[in-house]
């Protein structure tokens, strides 16, 4: 006798799921994988897993029978978020964990880390200025990056810049350690490694405890002129305190990928901001082959043993 078809929706908004049907059926060709809307309510009412892109809470409750969703993004506050207001707090929600991303984004961290170490923007304005001005070269193994936050990202990141040269610094909710890593957390440990990075490297989830967090206060505590490189969300700056501490040369310039409000609206302050540089989200694209084969492995476990993969936790939301 054949198995039973195992239906796995994809459920996504318009914009966020253009692409990854095919992908998702080729890392899984044994499930019926699917947009929501290709399955009946019969079907749906048997679903445990569902694939995710910003899904709406009204459609995972089409889904009575759903024991886990799966994100094929690495960032979920907005799902974490959608589905706190919508009453749903026995969902579990897995994220994408994927290897490929964190080389991507390490690769993007020390792509910019350089640019800041080279003095690349400087010498940008001086050359728009017809200025011939050398400033002063500092060896890597006398600077330090502060990285925020040491999970699947930053600890690859950490190890990259490592072997540029860079001292590296990391703070984390736990303390983590990893070779050659000076590691901090909590509130004291922040401020310790604002105290030391010449170039912070923003790569926290974005949560309601570090909303808001690069403030006033903080980049006050930071080391005059240093840097700052966001890879993470953009709420997590608060921008009008950022724009002033640029304005003042309290920082000396900020590589922002992230937004509160995305794309970036065209009369925001951040594109034509000397001390800015602006990228549109593009430190860490997901692949769709190698997030796929990740899914279908977190799908096919779960099939086996019945084991929801390491989830979100909800309180803390990340
Ligand atoms: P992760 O594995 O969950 O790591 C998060 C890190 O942040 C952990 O080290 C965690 O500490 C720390 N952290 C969380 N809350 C904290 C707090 N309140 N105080 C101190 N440390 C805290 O996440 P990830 O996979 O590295 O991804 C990080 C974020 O990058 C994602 O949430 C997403 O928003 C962003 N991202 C951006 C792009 C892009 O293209 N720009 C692409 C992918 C991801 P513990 O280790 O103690 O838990």
């Amino acid at each position: 006798m054949s198995e039973p078809v195992y239906r796995v929706p994809f459920v996504a908004d318009a914009a966020a799921g253009a692409g990854w049907v095919p992908a998702l059926r080729a890392a899984m060709p044994e499930l019926r994988i699917a947009p929501l809307r290709e399955f009946s309510d019969a079907e749906l009412a048997q679903c445990e897993v569902a694939i995710v892109a910003n899904p709406s809470p009204a459609d995972l409750r089409r889904m009575p029978r759903l024991k886990w969703v799966q994100s094929v993004w690495a960032g979920v506050e907005r799902l974490v978020a959608d589905l706190s207001d919508a009453g749903d707090a026995e969902l579990r929600i897995v994220r994408l964990v994927d290897p490929q991303l964190a080389e991507t984004m390490a690769e993007a961290v020390l792509a910019w880390t350089l640019y800041l170490h080279r003095d690349m923007p400087a010498y940008a304005r001086q050359q728009q200025a017809r200025q011939w001005r050398p400033i002063e070269y500092v060896k890597p193994r006398d600077k330090t990056v502060g990285l925020l936050g040491l999970g699947a990202l930053g600890d690859e990141a950490a190890k990259r810049l490592q072997s540029a040269g860079f001292r590296v610094e990391g703070w984390s909710r736990s303390l983590k350690s990893l070779p050659g890593v000076l590691a901090h957390s909590g509130e004291e440990g922040l401020s310790a490694l604002l105290g030391h990075a010449e170039i912070l490297v923003c790569l926290l989830p974005l949560t309601p405890e570090t909303r808001g967090l690069l403030n006033e206060t903080t980049f006050a505590r930071m080391k005059p002129n240093a840097s700052l490189i966001n890879f993470a969300r953009g709420a997590i700056v608060d921008d009008e305190a950022l724009r002033r501490a640029l304005d003042a040369g309290r920082l000396g310039h900020a590589v922002l990928d992230v937004f509160a409000v995305e794309p970036l609206p065209e009369d925001s302050w951040h594109w034509h901001h000397p001390a800015v540089t602006v990228l549109p989200h593009i430190s860490g694209p997901t692949d769709r082959g190698t997030a796929s084969a990740i899914v279908a492995a977190n799908i096919r476990t779960f099939r086996v043993s019945g084991k929801i993969p390491p989830h979100v936790h909800r309180e803390r939301g990340y």
